[in-house]
């Protein structure tokens, strides 16, 4: 019988240890605070937002939030980022994405400094991974492995295929696992016979994007299947990439969706946060 990969949970324990270590932070005088910056009202971006707050709320965090209009220029919100680099009393910086058009998302990410980059997105905090340096971790891989462990499931010499391979999930993805001693495989668009690459897996990651784009014909017999994907049906549920009901009978271990990695990625930004104190 497939183990459920249970997000939730594993979500909910982390945020435990972590209000715990907060409040012994605060006993030694010591304050986070996290800062969010939201431009537009992009409704997807003001529920992600909401969720953070909450989250840090709970944690113990102290968040504070820039609503900034549609019409803010490039240059404001570099210097709000600039000031708030400066500020001693900030720990970590976050831009939700996306940004207005008219503005560069890349140079705002690397205007963030690096100590305070909790999303783990400045070209220094992915350099800093992928060359096994200290450094913030993308929080959705992060928390991945964190499902991994907590579920028992070991990774040193696995075979661990990741489908996609974007700046957030894919190739962040493959260097933790890589760091964890998988040997690891990525694919994407033009991998040529996908199903088969994807069969070698002993631990299958799914990043694509395309609603049960992955079926059974995509994976080996116990494997452990992860499914990052998110997407709304039209009954207005959420379901993955990974066609959950097909695969079921061959995996050994799978993540739901909703309530398997989606719960873990503010997890780990909460986790990101603390790190700001202890990570130095
Ligand atoms: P993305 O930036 O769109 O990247 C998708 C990747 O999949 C690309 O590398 C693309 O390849 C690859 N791909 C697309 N079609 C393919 C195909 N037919 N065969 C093989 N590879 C293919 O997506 P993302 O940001 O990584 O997100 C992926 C999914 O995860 C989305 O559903 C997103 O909503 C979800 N997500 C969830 C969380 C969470 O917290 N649970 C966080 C982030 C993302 P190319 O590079 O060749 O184009």
């Amino acid at each position: 019988m497939a183990i459920i990969i249970d997000g939730k949970k594993i979500s909910a324990d982390i945020k435990e240890e972590l209000k715990d270590k907060v409040s012994k932070l605060k006993d030694n005088g010591v304050q986070i605070t996290l800062v969010v910056i939201q431009v537009g009202n992009d409704p997807a971006s003001s529920v992600y937002v909401g969720n953070k707050k909450k989250a840090c709320e709970y944690i113990g965090i102290n968040s504070i939030s820039y609503e900034l209009p549609e019409s803010t220029t490039q240059d404001e919100l570099l210097d709000l980022v600039t000031n708030l680099n400066n500020d001693a009393s900030v720990n970590g910086i976050l831009v939700q994405l996306p940004l207005p058009k008219h503005i560069d998302e890349d140079l705002v990410i690397q205007t963030i400094s690096p100590s305070k980059d909790v999303d783990g997105f400045h070209p220094q905090s992915v350099g800093a991974l992928s060359i096994g340096q200290k450094g913030f971790v993308s929080c959705t891989p992060a928390g991945i492995v964190q499902l991994l462990k907590r579920s028992g499931i070991s990774i040193e010499g696995k075979e661990c295929v990741i489908i996609g391979r974007s700046n957030i999930v894919g190739k962040p993805m493959a260097l933790l696992m890589l760091r964890e001693n998988a040997t690891v495989t990525i694919c994407h668009s033009k991998t040529k016979k996908l199903s088969e690459v994807a069969k070698r897996a002993d631990i299958l990651i799914v990043a694509i994007g395309k609603q049960h784009f992955v079926t059974k014909e995509f994976v080996k017999e116990g494997a452990v299947v992860i499914d990052v994907g998110m997407h709304r049906t039209d009954n207005n549920k959420l379901s993955g990439d990974v066609d959950y009901e097909d695969v079921f009978e061959h995996v050994s271990a799978i993540t739901p969706v909703p309530g398997g990695v989606g719960p873990m990625t503010i997890a780990m930004l909460m986790n990101n946060c603390v790190e700001t104190v202890t990570i130095k």
